[in-house]
């Protein structure tokens, strides 16, 4: 026997099992392992991903020995349903369904009820002795295998389905609203419009063979893997092109026979807040694609969850297949030891299941479900750090509406709908009815809420550009409710009481009409849509840090706090802040920052008046002209950092000597030009030459970093001296201190002995004059490669070093910080770049000049001190980055303290396991 490519699942034996995901993707592997764990799964089997790469490779084509293997496996799957494809007596009906290793809505999903055609309809009309049946499933494969294999799609951003377009005609000549208010004469009627539509469109039948059937839907679904949404998604997700995708083709089971037959979709745990319980939607009557693409509402699963009381749930109408679902669930959510996401099938009030997958959650979903595990003893600390990614922290600490402007707003009636709380946090942005128009509005800083119908994969982009998405339809389960959560938009679905016209550029709710580019507001924890603006507020968690709320109060900031615990338990990374005002290093603390890695002087120079005096500082035409500026400067920078050392007792804060290129500071409307000269007492003239005379061609390349300090020590004297008075009175106070000064941009070590040279003279002045000795440290940015390539000498004189990776990236490019992004977005799109490299650090090319950096400075000082105070410094890949090149800290903005907390602590479990 050749090479093995189909893989048998049913009656309790299956080929494959959930470890083989690689091979059989995920909905292939996973049913395997349910067969094996003897819950009911309707018998099928999988063709690998390896077919998938094989037609990939040789243009289409099939591997050798494949339709023997299919021809078997299809065989034994007669032999177990007791039926033949195509049998004009006991058609057997199968689902063709993609399933990659990892879960892709880019890509073709179902084929249902393939095997029906002319002759076989009929047959299965007189077997159930209902022909309404057998036509609405004639219908149903007719529409989905016309969308999915034939490509008949909308023609245009604003147009619908073609198939929605013939059955809305057929339901509004009938007269009624619902598709399952058609009788069995409609829906014949309604599957010759289908047919007559398709042979229009692709010049010849629909196919009635149903080997040539099942074929072409195999074909389809390979050919999905390369279908401009499918790479879309790849991209955005980081998935290889070389993956592919498998096919699992299984024997049909109804939801569609009757009353006593459903179909829905559920998640072991909620995944909007993460709570224990099943949650889910379910249809009576009705086929798996009906859930999800929201053209009935669904009624939800349990009684809890049940918000109307015109709804009915599953528990209370079908209470044995609920007990039955529940029971299922506790085995998976166990048995998989994470919260999954599954669909079923009642058939005549059978409980079948057709899919388990770890499920799509909120990211407060996901740190609730992790911290829950740990204490129900399913998973171990580490683990639980593993299932939360860092940036999903965001949702812990996003925003919220202030509650005084929300009451407002209902007060004064902006309330327009109420639709299903799909993706937490509020969002406030101006309409927009597609997905194009929101990457466009996007991209030049518009913020947009994406308004749809319903999204579909090809709306991808557009969610991923809107701060909101807001749909009519569907539910927690349809596609927008699952992307969106993913991404960690907030997101409301099935706001049906609104109207939305996609041609009109309009949407009307409430009786009020709103058109593309008003205001809207979004509350996806509560699932309210308001008109017009709303101020948002701080989360739950940032309540209690602010002393707002509680803690004892607050489950969300205990659980918080656990997890906090428990990543700083296994990180062995620092995590400072970058921070330069006592109110930010307060907050950075608060998020658990150990210290302060870059305080930017600079900043505190456009406070107030300051800004005259620095104007002056850099005007002057003397160096006498200099001091009495920078003596005036002195008293308030000590101030400054004065209010820095005590917020941060005794932690370590690193405050560097003055960085821009001075003409970021200097006056360019005539006013203030006047107002300078005047201050100054000298002719406006001679400042705009002054002026003049400073312009640099390229000045992020110019007269800038150390090389101020260098042509004006006076500066970097006057710094020190605040920087030393403010630690010796603090201390005096009683506050211990920790000061490191770092000079930014040195490329050769005489640059930073001239500067340290200047530092450690007034140090040893203001101690002597205070009488208190304060332990402080002089070292270095590294951020032009010089620096990193003469390492080995800088650290001779180096008390530490700082990554400053915005200028290292700038400078190893060869591309402007300024100027990038005009064209970045072309080298993403080209894939001549994979991501922003000032967004994650270039570990090719800047990470091997930070690994030479590390190892050159320690190999002549052991104990050098090392990190990273770039942007970079935030962002997850980047931290792990930094834990695997050994630097002692990475430096963040506060509110990414705890993201490069949980980032660190997982970059160390990985590195253990
Ligand atoms: C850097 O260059 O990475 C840095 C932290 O300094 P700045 O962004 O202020 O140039
Ligand atoms: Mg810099």
């Amino acid at each position: 026997m050749g090479k093995k490519f189909v893989y048998f699942f049913g009656e309790g034996q299956a080929d494959g099992s959930a470890q083989m995901k690689d091979l059989l993707g995920g909905k292939g592997a996973n049913l395997a392992e349910m067969t094996r764990l003897g819950i009911p799964v309707p018998p099928g089997f999988t063709i690998s991903t390896e077919v998938c790469t094989h037609y990939y490779q040789s243009r289409g084509q099939y591997p050798e020995g494949l339709q023997e293997q299919v021809q078997e496996a299809l065989a034994r799957l007669e032999k177990i349903m007791g039926r033949r494809l195509g049998d004009p007596e006991r058609p057997l009906l199968v689902s063709v369904r993609s399933g990659a290793a990892i879960s892709m809505p880019g890509m073709m999903d179902t084929v249902l009820n393939l095997g029906l055609n002319d002759t076989t309809v009929e047959g299965l009309a007189k077997e159930t002795g209902d022909p309404r049946f057998a036509y609405d499933c004639y219908r149903r494969f007719l529409s989905m295998y016309g969308d999915v294999v034939l490509g008949l799609k909308p023609e245009s951003e604003d147009d619908l389905d073609p198939f929605e377009e013939i059955i809305d005609a057929l339901k509004t000549s009938r007269g009624v609203a619902f598709d399952n208010q058609l009788s069995a004469e409609d829906l014949k009627e309604l599957v010759q419009r289908y047919k007559d539509f398709i042979r229009e469109k692709i010049g010849r039948d629909f196919p009635q063979d149903p080997t040539d059937q099942l074929w072409g839907a195999i074909g389809a679904v390979f050919g999905s893997w390369d279908n401009p949404r499918a790479i879309a998604y790849r991209e955005l997700n980081g998935i290889p092109d070389e993956m592919g995708t498998a096919v699992n083709v299984q024997s049909m089971v109804f939801g569609n026979m009757g009353d006593d037959c459903a179909t829905g979709v559920a998640f072991t745990r909620n995944p909007a807040t993460g709570e224990n319980v099943l949650y889910g939607e379910y249809l009576v009557n009705a086929q798996g694609e009906d859930v999800v693409a929201g053209i009935r509402t669904p009624q939800p699963i349990n009684k809890a969850q049940a918000t109307d009381p015109d709804m009915v749930s599953l528990e209370e109408a079908m209470p044995e297949a609920y007990a039955e679902l529940e029971r299922i669930r506790k085995i998976l959510d166990r048995h998989y030891r994470d919260m999954q996401d599954i669909e079923f099938t009642i058939q005549r009030g059978k409980l079948w299941m057709l899919q388990t997958r770890s499920g799509k959650r909120t990211g407060f979903a996901a740190f609730k479900i992790a911290v829950d595990m740990v204490r129900e003893g399913i998973l171990s600390e580490e683990e639980a750090l593993m299932r939360v990614e860092p940036n999903q922290l965001n949702q812990l600490l996003r925003p919220i509406f202030d509650m005084e402007a929300k009451q407002k707003a209902m007060a004064s009636g902006a309330l327009l709908s109420k639709g299903l709380n799909a993706g937490p946090g509020a969002a406030s942005g101006r309409v927009v009815f597609n997905a194009v128009d929101a990457e466009q509005w996007a991209a030049r800083d518009e913020q947009v809420i994406l308004v749809r119908l319903e999204t579909s994969p090809d709306d991808i982009r557009g969610m991923h550009a809107a701060q909101g998405i807001l749909t009519s339809r569907g539910g927690m389960t349809s596609h927008a409710a699952l992307v969106a959560r993913q991404m960690g938009k907030v997101c409301v679905v099935g706001c049906g009481d609104m109207e939305i016209d996609y041609k009109k550029r309009q949407m009307s709710a409430n009786g009020r009409v709103i058109r593309e580019g008003d205001w809207i507001s979004l509350d996806g924890s509560t699932g309210e849509v308001f008109q017009g603006r709303i101020p948002t507020k701080p989360s739950e968690v940032l309540q209690v840090m602010e002393g707002a709320l509680k803690a004892e109060e607050s489950p969300i900031y205990q659980d918080y706090q656990s997890l906090m615990e428990w990543a700083d338990k296994a990180r062995r990374l620092g995590v400072r802040t970058n921070a330069d005002q006592p109110d930010q290093a307060g907050m950075a603390l608060a998020f658990g920052a150990e210290g302060i890695g870059l305080c930017r002087t600079e900043h505190m120079f456009f406070e107030g008046e300051r800004i005259n005096v620095v104007r002056q500082m850099i005007l002057a035409r003397t160096k006498e002209g200099r001091e009495r500026a920078l003596a005036q400067l002195l008293p308030m920078q000590k101030e400054d950092f004065k209010g820095i050392f005590r917020v941060m007792n005794g932690l370590p804060v690193t405050i560097r000597t003055l960085d821009p290129p001075l003409h970021e500071f200097l006056p360019t409307e005539d006013a203030d030009i006047r107002t300078v000269a005047d201050q100054m007492g000298v002719a406006e003239e001679d400042v705009r030459a002054k002026l003049q005379a400073l312009h640099e061609a390229n000045p992020m390349l110019g007269h800038r970093g150390c090389r101020l300090g260098v042509v004006y020590p006076e500066i970097t004297a006057m710094q020190a001296r605040a920087i030393l008075e403010a630690a010796c009175e603090v201390k005096k106070e009683g506050t211990e201190v920790r000061p490191e000064i770092m000079i930014p941009l040195v490329g050769h070590v005489a640059e930073l002995e001239d500067q340290k040279r200047v530092v450690d003279q007034v140090a040893r002045e203001v101690m002597e004059a205070h009488g208190v000795e304060v332990p402080y440290l002089v070292g270095t940015m590294i951020e032009v490669p010089r620096g990193a390539l003469t390492a080995d000498k800088v650290a001779r004189e180096a008390a530490f070093f700082s990554f400053g990776t915005n200028d290292l990236t700038q400078t190893v490019f060869g591309i402007s910080r300024d100027d990038a992004a005009k064209f970045l977005h072309h080298y993403l799109e080209k894939k001549i770049w994979q991501f922003d490299p000032f967004e994650k650090i270039d570990q090719e090319g800047v990470g091997q000049l930070m690994r030479m950096g590390v190892e050159k400075g320690r190999a002549t000082r052991a104990d050098l001190k090392v990190g990273i105070c770039g942007e970079h410094g935030g962002e997850p890949t980047s931290v792990e980055f930094c834990h695997r090149i050994g630097l002692d800290y990475v430096s963040c903005s506060p509110y990414r303290v705890p993201i490069a907390r949980l980032a660190a602590a997982r970059a160390a479990i990985r590195e253990k396991n």
